[in-house]
């Protein structure tokens, strides 16, 4: 075949400046090229795996595999419904909720339109922006966490969408309820407010979140949830969103009819029920933020306290560097220089045996490199 060019304008300009997801390569690659063992901490997933229940109603469904899954999702939205305390004609299902994150960025902007977050935030918002020719717009961070004052400063008559993840991804920090019922007071009704909470269960604040208060007074919201994490269902992709029933149904219109795979859908319902799994998942999640919080400091390096399954960490150094030591160490983590942060790594909360792990080659790390003196740190104003 001839190497031909596609034609130039083929593809959206918009898309020049996106640079793709880059996906670690797998496990099993690195331990072999290492020839040790690796333990991966780099994407968030629960280390104790996934839900017994949900891998044992996936057996039992596996021969209905010829089917097309219900593309209602009845069953787990009725089930979530019930749950949460909100009617299902609010919920939505997705591929995981970064599907629904795509969907709604498709669904309300485009060109002459802003979409509103934070520096420092889940990538996936920024992408999606840009993937519509969409300006994005970045309000500063304060201490690590979104600054909803700067948010706020920054709405216009042109911003259809603002995004906030809560807890955040990649610095693990939270923004209080009462906070964002402010935001909410200020938000023009041309705008809409996706709150993502996929960490949502990891939180243990009195003040956490209003979010299904202002689903059930039909504010302008969308609130993202997922299975990805506590239930240990990442593998599978699914995820909900409720809201306005308009926005729900809207939502519905552009999804593909079959975005949630049956297998998917009997795990997350079964997941749901397993009560068990969340308690011991938040549990060894909670040791884990713990031991971190005492030992890292201790290693002369700053932590950032964490509500959710993984920390941020500012090395001081050159990132990329610590986190080649690291994997050569067997410790897969995330570098955060694609986001513009060289100097800092995301972990995952691990299991016990992994984070003792962690830590002893975070020391390992910190005794062999070069002193840090002339380092400039990170930190945003
Ligand atoms: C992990 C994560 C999600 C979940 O993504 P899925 O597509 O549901 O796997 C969503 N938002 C944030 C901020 C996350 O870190």
């Amino acid at each position: 075949m001839s190497a031909k060019k596609l034609r130039a304008d083929l593809i959206p300009p918009q898309l020049a400046s996106l640079r793709p997801y880059i996906p670690g390569k797998p496990i099993e690659e690195v331990e072999r090229e290492l020839g040790l063992e690796a333990i991966k901490l780099a994407s968030n997933e629960n280390p104790l795996g996934p839900s017994p229940k949900a891998v044992e109603a996936m057996r039992a469904a596996l021969t209905e595999s010829h089917r097309y899954p219900d593309a209602a999702g009845y069953y787990l939205r009725q089930r979530l419904a019930e749950r949460l305390a909100v009617s299902m004609e609010q919920i939505t299902l997705g591929g995981g909720s970064t599907e629904l994150i795509q969907l709604t960025t498709r669904l309300l902007l485009g060109p002459g339109l802003e979409g509103l977050t934070s520096q420092y935030s889940f990538l996936v918002f920024a992408q999606s922006v840009q993937a519509v020719g969409t300006r994005l717009v970045e309000a500063p961070m304060k201490a690590w966490g979104f600054d909803l004052e700067a948010l706020a400063s920054r709405l216009t008559e042109r911003t259809r969408l603002v995004y906030i993840a809560n807890p955040n991804n990649p610095t693990g920090t939270l923004v209080r309820a009462t906070e964002v019922d402010r935001l909410l007071a200020r938000l023009p009704d041309s705008a809409v407010l996706l709150l993502d909470e996929a960490y949502c269960d990891y939180v243990d604040e009195p003040d956490y979140s209003h979010s299904l208060d202002y689903v059930r007074q039909q504010r302008n919201v969308l609130v993202l949830r997922t299975f990805s994490k506590v239930y240990g269902l990442a593998g599978l992709r699914v995820g909900y969103g409720m809201g306005h029933p308009q926005l729900i149904a809207a939502l519905d219109k552009i999804r593909s009819p079959f975005n949630v795979s049956r297998l998917a859908q009997v795990a997350a319902l079964a997941a749901l029920d397993d009560e068990e799994h969340v308690r011991r998942s938040v549990e060894s999640n909670r040791r884990g933020l713990e031991l971190f919080a005492r030992e890292i400091p201790r290693l002369g390096l700053t932590y950032v306290p964490s509500h959710a399954n993984f920390f941020f960490l500012e090395t001081g150094n050159d990132a990329e560097q610590d986190f080649k030591a690291l994997l050569r160490m067997g410790v897969i983590v995330r570098p955060l220089a694609f986001m513009g942060l060289p100097r800092a790594l995301r972990v995952t909360v691990g299991t016990e045996e992994e984070n003792r792990r962690v830590l002893e080659a975070l020391k390992k790390l910190v005794t062999t490199r070069q002193p840090r003196s002339e380092l400039v740190r990170g930190q945003p104003a």
